[in-house]
């Protein structure tokens, strides 16, 4: 990718793309013609799209799922980091347990991708990066410290990498989605739901497609002198963050 060629064909990696928004992201580039690599732990990959074990909190599991992507598809071009968790309570009743193995996951996870990626993308001389984020990593959420604070974290990884990457022609970016309906958001009790909604001026959830849109952009030559940026995709919950 040479940021100046929207062609299609370039090899992109979503982590937790198996279900979800991620499978969402995965699907819109592989509909403009990307080839497209996703990650799982174990389901399997959904139908058209090629899949590779991995969970993130483990680095040799990244190295060989990176490997077996570039075996297929080349060198990671485009890197969606995606994947993650929540493990919800309040402060008081969090132990460190609970906080350290969701900023593991999603934040750890995050930079573990991302080192492996750049490494080829250094060469290359050219990469993006799309680190899915949360409204909630830039608002705060009672029952959610652990979670917002990975959040949080990546807008400062993004925004690094921007800095020490940005003249080597690769990008990164944050896109904070609101509340999309998918398995994540489905465990949340129906008084939650309403409050949300409630604050919400869209006045509905996100469509993980809407979210895919986003990311795709932030991918696409159109988007080249975006980095460090925060998009938000949340129907208008965060203004002003
Ligand atoms: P889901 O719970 O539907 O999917 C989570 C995905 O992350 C799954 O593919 C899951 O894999 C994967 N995953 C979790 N832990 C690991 C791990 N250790 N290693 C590898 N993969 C892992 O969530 P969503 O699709 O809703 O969320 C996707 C991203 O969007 C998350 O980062 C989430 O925080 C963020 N987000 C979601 C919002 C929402 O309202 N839904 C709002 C804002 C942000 P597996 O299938 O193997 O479990």
């Amino acid at each position: 990718m040479d940021g100046s060629n929207n062609s299609g064909g370039r090899s992109v990696l979503v982590t937790g793309g198996n279900r979800g928004i991620g499978l969402a992201i995965a699907r819109a580039f592989a509909a403009q013609g990307d080839r497209v690599a996703i990650t799982h732990r174990g389901s399997g990959a959904p139908e058209g799209l090629f899949g590779v074990k991995c969970d993130v909190t483990d680095s040799t599991a990244v190295d060989a799922a990176f490997t077996e992507v570039e075996a297929e598809h080349g060198p990671v071009e485009v890197l969606v980091a995606n994947a993650g968790i929540t493990d919800d309570t309040l402060l008081m009743r969090m132990d460190e347990e609970q906080f350290t193995r969701v900023l593991d996951a999603n934040l750890t996870g995050a930079f573990r991708v991302t080192k492996r990626a750049t490494r080829n993308m250094l060469r290359a001389r050219a990469g993006r990066i799309v680190y899915i984020s949360s409204v909630v990593g830039l608002m705060g959420s009672p029952g959610q410290v652990n979670y917002a604070a990975s959040k949080a974290g990546m807008v400062g990884m993004a925004r690094s990498i921007s800095r020490e990457l940005g003249s080597r022609n690769i990008t990164a970016n944050v896109v904070a989605p609101g509340f999309v309906a998918t398995d994540m958001t489905e465990t949340l009790t129906e008084d939650r739901r309403k409050q949300i909604l409630a604050s919400v001026p869209a006045g509905r959830y996100a469509q993980p497609e809407e979210v895919a849109a986003a990311v795709t952009f932030l991918a696409s030559p159109a988007a080249g002198y975006i980095t460090g940026a925060v998009l938000p995709v949340d129907g208008g919950l965060g203004m002003g963050h």
